[in-house]
């Protein structure tokens, strides 16, 4: 498999770009498998890399995500964030490490949007242009709040049409592209393409628990070796039929539409403590409604009345996505076709203020 995806990356190596082309800025994240930074190019810019990009420097698990990164770009480019190319740099270290750029997209995600005081409001113009002279109210909220998740739930299901999990789908992997002015998807470092079978986790990872959906660990540790591409091929579809991996993801952005909806549910130690309630009420969110909605906070009354609008229409899609069993969560398809989003619904409302 290495030598599969070394040979499928060498392709794409593009000998005029190398260590020396880049100026380091910033750096942006350090996870457990990589460096992220701000970047510029040394020498003048050509058309196509324009402006600033950003930089990954991967482990040996970078050539996987620079596989998915360049079948996202020829599939569904616009779901995530517009990849440049990677290659392996050796000049460095001894086996060496890849390299991914891709453009920069903006400078904030969707964490440090909704950690924000004004959130949805801080969002508004970003996504929907001049700020209409609406009072500042839940039905506002509510409409932002709904056109971030329509855009999130286009880009899963773009990748998931395509044929990929994502499997770490969270807010700080939820960007905001300032050259598209919509939301995209970004680290595929933990992404699986089901349909060529490539479905590699290493055994360090661990899928984050504060988004993850709780087949976790049937994900990880399926599939230990991965069948020979064209049997992978053949049996994938039937497998995705079988497993619905993709309703991982709707569960991670279901959390997310909860994060949104209730200010008191955005941090983490805040969302842990709603994970740990949610087990007990065996990931049954009526349940959990009924345990915690009589002595709720009104933050918390504020999160279920912004849902009971229209008739409890984005209380029926959340508790579509929040479900443990992934065989009964909507798919990404099927939440865009929720009358959460009807277009009729939301000319409606526009219309009775
Ligand atoms: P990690 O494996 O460290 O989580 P990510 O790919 O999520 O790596 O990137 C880390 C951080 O870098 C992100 O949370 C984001 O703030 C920033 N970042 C990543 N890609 C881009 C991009 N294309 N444009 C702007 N910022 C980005
Ligand atoms: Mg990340």
């Amino acid at each position: 498999w290495d030598m599969f995806v070394l040979a499928f990356i060498e392709r794409f190596f593009r000998p005029t770009y190398r260590k020396d082309d880049f100026v380091l800025g910033k750096k942006l994240g350090e996870g457990a498998f990589g460096v992220v930074y701000r970047v510029s190019l040394a020498k003048k810019p050509s058309k196509v890399t324009e402006g600033d990009l950003v930089l990954k420097k991967a482990t040996e698990y970078g050539a996987v995500e620079i596989w998915m990164n360049e079948r996202v770009r020829r599939a569904c480019a616009n779901s995530c964030a517009d990849f440049v190319y990677g290659f392996l740099e050796t000049s460095s270290k001894k086996g060496g490490e890849y390299w991914l750029i891709w453009r920069f997209e903006g400078e904030e995600t969707l964490t440090d949007l909704m950690l924000s005081k004004d959130f949805p409001y801080n969002v508004e113009t970003m996504i929907l242009g001049k700020v209409q002279d609406l009072p500042k109210g839940l039905e506002r909220e509510n409409r932002i709040i709904q056109t971030i998740m329509r855009q999130l739930l286009f880009a899963l299901d773009g990748l998931h049409s395509t044929g990929i999990v994502h499997r770490d789908i969270k807010p700080q992997n939820v960007i905001f592209s300032e050259g598209a002015r919509t939301f995209k998807v970004i680290d595929l470092g933990a992404a699986a393409d089901l349909r060529v079978g490539i479905n590699y986790i290493p055994k360090e990872f661990l899928l984050d628990p504060r988004y993850a959906a709780p087949e976790q660990y049937i994900m990880s540790t399926q599939t230990p070796s991965a069948p020979s591409a064209p049997v992978a091929a053949a049996l994938s579809p039937v497998l995705w039929q079988m497993n619905l991996p993709d309703r991982f993801d709707i569960y991670s952005a279901g959390l997310i539409f909860l994060q949104m909806a209730f200010p008191s549910l955005r941090t983490d130690n805040s969302l842990i403590q709603f994970n740990r309630q949610l087990k007990r009420c065996e990931y049954d969110l009526v349940a959990w409604r009924k345990s915690v909605e009589p002595r709720a906070s009104l933050e918390l009354r504020k999160g279920f009345e912004l849902l009971d609008l229209d008739g409890g229409i984005g209380w029926e899609l959340l508790t579509s996505m929040v479900r443990y069993k992934a065989r009964k969560r909507t798919s990404a398809k099927g939440a865009l076709a929720h009358p959460y989003f009807d277009r009729e619904g939301l000319l409606a409302l526009s219309f009775m203020q």
